[in-house]
């Protein structure tokens, strides 16, 4: 059944709506995705819910680095983290025919939806260095990190390895191969200063961390190409490395922008406040995969898991008939590894603005792991009915 205001009063269509079971389509069994399944199972046993998902694993992106480094598998069953109402089908994507309602996978088959939530997160840029989609290396998606485990395990003693890019997710791939592997020579090259989102309190407790597990900073410089054995700087310098490890620009799944929908410059779905996106009034976006227009909010774990519960809140808001309430973001901070034994917590406002206050050293990476383990297994575990939202 499709979903009709045609012909019929609110109270009636949602009449019929419930006897015939909405379904409910979620793209991506992310952070965002997961977040989003469990919250509209957890009081409505009358949805129908399929999650679309291209691994029966439930990746933990933000333990990436730790699995390139060689010391996280990153994964769960996704199944432990699913209410066990929800359907699972194995599958990516390919389009989205939102006026038909329906989407096309790449194993050749369809699925019609009544509302559809789009968390398909987001990935590494290749093009934005010469030569970064063959020499380069990522760990920006699960197959990624896997790769590069492989080549890092295979380097020998005195191997350069170096991470392009000197934001969060650069520092945190740095000091943990340095920390796992201190046999290698880990280089840093920023085209910027060194950890420049964060305070000056907290940007030289990274520094320090970085100094004693001797990894080699370059700031202010930019890499315009990789090639076999080398990388190049923009003054024409070439500097050796045998494994280039390029973190510094992240972009959203291309789905949306290849099935027609309104997205952002980097391919973000264009959402407003309440999450609905700018092209359909059956779409709702979550996580790295949107942007609110307004209020553009920084690619992360932290904001997809109640972006999730929100884009939730808003269908079943939606399929009620009633109106959903707009966003209200809460950020709290944003907290890098430093490898296993430091990390730094650096306070934000709700708005994701940087406070002086930080924490650092063995208590930063206690709370650093506090924050991961408990998001799989206290705000994505739908046996502790605990969701986790900004509303
Ligand atoms: C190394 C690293 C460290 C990080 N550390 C932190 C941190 O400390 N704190 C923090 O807040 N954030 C961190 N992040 C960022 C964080 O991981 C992301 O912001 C977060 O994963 C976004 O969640 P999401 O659900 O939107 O997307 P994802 O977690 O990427 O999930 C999207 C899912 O959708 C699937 N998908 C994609 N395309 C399709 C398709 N066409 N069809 C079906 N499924 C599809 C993907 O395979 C994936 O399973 C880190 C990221 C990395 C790479």
């Amino acid at each position: 059944m499709h979903w009709s205001y045609d012909g019929c009063s609110n109270s009636v269509c949602v009449m019929a709506a419930h006897e015939n079971h909405q379904r409910v389509v979620v793209v991506g069994g992310g952070y965002a995705g997961v977040a989003a399944t469990n919250r509209l199972l957890k009081d409505s046993p009358h949805l129908s819910v399929t999650v679309v998902n291209p691994r029966e694993v439930f990746v933990e992106r933000v333990r990436l680095h730790q699995l390139a480094a060689g010391n996280s598998t990153a994964t769960v069953p996704l199944r432990d983290v699913l209410h066990p109402d929800a359907r699972l089908e194995i599958a990516s994507v390919d389009t989205i025919e939102h006026a038909d309602r329906r989407v096309a996978l790449g194993n050749d088959t369809t699925l019609d939806y009544d509302y559809l939530i789009y968390a398909a997160g987001s990935r590494s840029r290749p093009d934005v260095i010469d030569g970064a989609d063959i020499h380069g290396w990522s760990v920006a998606e699960y197959e990624d990190a896997h790769r590069l485990r492989e080549h890092i395990h295979g380097l020998a003693a005195g191997s350069v390895v170096t991470v392009i890019g000197g934001g969060l997710t650069g520092i945190e791939t740095a000091t943990e191969i340095a920390d796992q592997r201190p046999e290698l020579d880990v280089m840093m090259i920023s085209s910027d200063s060194i950890a420049s989102t964060l305070s000056d309190g907290a940007r030289s407790k990274v520094l320090h961390v970085m100094d004693d597990l001797g990894i080699t900073t370059i700031s202010d410089a930019a890499v315009t190409e990789i090639a076999e054995g080398k990388i190049v700087l923009a003054g024409g310098q070439h500097l050796h490395t045998d494994c280039a490890i390029v973190t510094s620009s992240f972009v959203a799944s291309d789905l949306a922008q290849r099935s027609g929908l309104a997205t952002d410059a980097d391919g973000r779905l264009s959402v407003d406040a309440t999450l609905e996106s700018e092209s359909s009034p059956f779409i709702v976006g979550a996580g790295d995969a949107m942007t609110v227009d307004e209020a553009p909010l920084r690619m992360s774990c932290q904001a997809a898991v109640p972006l999730g519960t929100h884009a939730a809140e808003t269908v079943l808001a939606l399929i009620e008939g009633a109106h959903p309430k707009p966003l209200s973001p809460k950020f709290v901070g944003q907290c890098l590894s430093l490898g296993r034994r430091k990390a730094v917590f650096q306070r934000t406002n709700s708005s994701d603005d940087v406070r002086e206050w930080s924490i650092g050293g063995r208590a930063g990476a206690v709370l650093k792991e506090q924050i991961v383990s408990s998001t799989v297994k206290f705000a994505l575990n739908p046996k502790r009915g605990f969701t986790y939202s900004w509303s």
